[in-house]
């Protein structure tokens, strides 16, 4: 008899900057002649445009199976909620359990797998009650993996829980250079340790030291010491970005949650290079402040601006009249799209990792102002490694004449030709890494044959 196929199950987590790449992932995974089955939460499922997302790659002759699981509460529940999320971290694995059993039963001839988020953290008692192997997903920079999976080396050198207003360097972990303790994760500050964030991020790093294989949304060229430095441990292989790897595009499939607006005609009539894009991702929002110093500093300003904005009710009351064709507000849209608009040259960011990959995918120098998770981190990286964005505040507190001052210089100044030169070296390491002879796609390769050999072993 011949090898069983492999047959990853992937259950997504339920939130738009992890569903993107972990869809994208999927489809990867299915061009390499993997069957996946992709499951959304139903609540979800029941958000997105199209009832199946994956019908067009199925049509193109990849083995995709999409389903959806309850996570046990009503669709209309509120689940910005932490009582959810302490529930979900409780006893979603029962459910899953439950569904991989089934599934499993159902494939007898196909070789079952888990391929979960790495913030998803049921995977270890699922995966030892069924006897499968672990495939983990990171969707941030390896800097913050490493930060994060040292916790307790860092617990020696009393950098956590790390006191709040603290500014040390951090200079014994393998792999990583010249880290302050300022540019820490907030979940591993003194104050952020009574967050469930920090307990999700914790369980996390637990379970992942047990997975056979960890995939880094990342490029081996941008962060080779950290990622060199945590192969010595366990085998990790960086693929990104995955978003724009080849022949992705061709499989029309829908990541977004929420129905995009259309920019390019408002764009259309603007000079190259002359717009600002504005947006703090999909899932926290700056403070009803920090919206009203940003929308004050846009309105001093002199500078055209697209800006995302899921709710607008924190806007200033008489911002539209006053920016009127300078400025378009919108609930969402591509970003992608948006961002290689040649209209486009700059991007106002929270640095949510999707975004940072995107906006060097496409050329476009960051303004940055972080909120929280890995933002701050992922922050340092752009600004002060990297040397393609620069902060939108000094301080702590986001001031309207510092926006207009910094947006206006940013955008009319020299800054961002500066910043541009270094971006095209970054930018290219990017495309270069998903070039057939790139690090991305071999790295991809070795891991499905790594994969295959366990799965026959
Ligand atoms: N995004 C989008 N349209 C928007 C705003 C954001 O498609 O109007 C996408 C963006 O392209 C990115 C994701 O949402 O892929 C946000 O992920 P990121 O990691 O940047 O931030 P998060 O939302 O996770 O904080």
């Amino acid at each position: 008899m011949g090898e069983k196929m492999g047959h990853a199950i992937m259950v997504a987590l339920p939130y738009q900057g992890h569903i993107t790449p972990y869809t994208n992932l999927a489809i990867k995974l299915a061009s390499k002649g993997i069957v996946v089955t992709f499951v959304h939460l139903e609540f979800i499922h029941h958000k997105l445009p199209q009832p199946d997302p994956f019908s067009m790659p199925r049509d193109s002759g990849l083995d995709i199976r999409y389903t959806t699981i309850s996570d046990g509460f009503p669709l209309d529940h509120d689940r910005e909620d932490d009582n959810y999320w302490e529930s979900m971290f409780q006893h979603f694995w029962i459910r899953v359990d439950e569904f991989v059993g089934e599934l499993i039963r159902s494939e007898p001839d196909l070789a079952p797998f888990l391929v979960t988020d790495t913030l998803f953290t049921w995977q270890t008692p699922v995966a030892d009650r069924h006897n499968l192997l672990k495939v983990s997903f990171w969707t941030e920079p390896a800097l913050v993996f490493s930060l994060a999976y040292h916790v307790q080396l860092l617990r020696q050198n009393g950098h956590f829980p790390c006191k709040d207003h603290v500014e040390e360097e951090i200079d014994y972990v393998d792999g990583v250079k010249s880290m302050n303790t300022k540019d820490l994760m907030p979940y591993l500050k003194e104050s952020g340790t009574r967050s469930l964030v920090h307990r999700v991020e914790m369980k996390a790093f637990e379970e992942v030291k047990k997975a056979d294989f960890i995939l880094h949304n990342t490029v081996y060229e941008l962060e080779s010491e950290t990622l060199s430095a945590l192969n010595k441990i366990q085998r990790n292989y960086a693929v990104g970005p995955i978003s724009f790897s080849k022949n992705l595009s061709a499989y029309a499939v829908s990541r977004s949650l929420w129905s995009e607006s259309d920019c390019s005609e408002w764009l259309q009539s603007k000079p190259p290079g002359s717009v600002l894009y504005v947006s703090f991702g999909s899932f926290l929002q700056a403070s009803k402040h920090v919206v009203g110093e940003i929308a004050y500093g846009l309105v001093l300003s002199r500078v055209s601006f697209v800006w995302v904005m899921r709710e607008d009710a924190d806007l200033p009351s008489g911002f539209r009249d006053e920016i009127k064709e300078r400025g378009l507000v919108v609930p969402w849209c591509d970003q992608i799209r948006v961002l290689s608009n040649p209209a486009v040259g700059g991007f106002l960011t929270h640095c949510g990792w999707n975004s940072v990959l995107e906006s060097m995918w496409c050329g476009v120098p960051m303004i940055c102002y972080p909120l929280d998770y890995d933002q701050p981190t992922n922050r340092k990286l752009v600004v002060d490694d990297w040397k393609i964005g620069i902060n939108l505040c000094e301080g702590e507190c986001v001031e309207r004449e510092e926006v207009s001052e910094k947006t206006d210089e940013f955008m009319n100044g020299g800054v961002s030709e500066r910043l541009r030169q270094e971006l095209k070296k970054v930018g290219a390491k990017l495309h270069q890494a998903l070039e057939s002879d790139g690090s991305s796609e071999a790295n991809f390769d070795q891991f499905v044959k790594d994969l295959k050999a366990k799965l026959a072993g």
